[in-house]
């Protein structure tokens, strides 16, 4: 894994979420986008060196929504940036790692994800992620 690549925070309604951010970090998000087969909103914060990704849920089956109603809103995953993700799949695969889909999917920002199960990660619920070509 390279870096850290970004920070998600889960979040009920951005219309109350961005105003209060943008006071946070006195800046304004540079990317707004819709994942459609995540059924989310993303919405992106450059804070100095680091990307900050708020998910607000787009329908009541998002699982921003149910991670919600179990938790609440707040901090939700940390997105690692890697070089080549099927290998590092494999990689992690290979050391028992569980992963919640098997194959990467497109997700925001032009990027391949994979989620890692928070079971087999001390409960921190991880991405992969890698730049797509
Ligand atoms: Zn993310």
């Amino acid at each position: 894994m390279n870096k850290i690549e970004h920070i998600g925070i889960a979040i009920k309604d951005a219309e109350v979420s961005v105003p209060l951010f943008n006071k946070l970090y006195h800046s304004t998000p540079y990317k707004t986008e819709v994942v459609e087969s995540e059924q989310v909103k993303t919405i992106f914060y450059q804070v100095g060196p680091n990307k900050i990704e708020l998910l607000e849920a787009t329908s009541p089956d998002s699982t921003i929504a149910k991670f919600i109603e179990k938790k609440g809103e707040g901090m939700h995953h940390i997105a690692y940036d890697v070089t080549d993700i099927y290998a590092e799949m494999e990689r992690l695969k290979a050391e028992g790692f569980q992963f919640i889909h098997e194959q990467p999917k497109p997700g925001a920002d032009n990027k391949l994800i994979a989620f890692l199960h928070p079971k087999s990660t001390n409960g921190v619920l991880i991405e992969l992620c890698q730049e797509r070509p």
